[in-house]
């Protein structure tokens, strides 16, 4: 048996401060398509909110423009090093 105090692993901190260093946030916009009913998410675009109708756009499905409006917009976080 030996004495020698054991010491913990070193609190892998630098680890978690270099991931999140690494993921970059990445935002999405849903959006609804009121000519077909159509939900569809896009990368989200500067100036994009919740309830904006997208006038300059086209539904990705029936293709109808200035019928799109934005029902939600989320983000994730994405490890650009990581392969999906
Ligand atoms: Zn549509």
């Amino acid at each position: 048996m030996s004495d020698e105090p054991q010491l913990p692993p070193i609190p892998a901190v630098g680890d978690i401060l270099d991931r999140k260093k690494r993921f970059v946030e990445k935002k999405h916009s849903i959006v609804k398509c009121g000519a077909c009913q159509a939900d569809f998410s896009r990368l989200f675009k500067a100036g994009d909110f919740v309830f904006k109708k997208l006038t300059d756009e086209e539904c990705e499905k029936c293709h109808k423009s200035k019928s799109l409006t934005i029902t939600e917009i989320y983000s994730e976080w994405i490890d650009p090093k990581k392969k999906s």
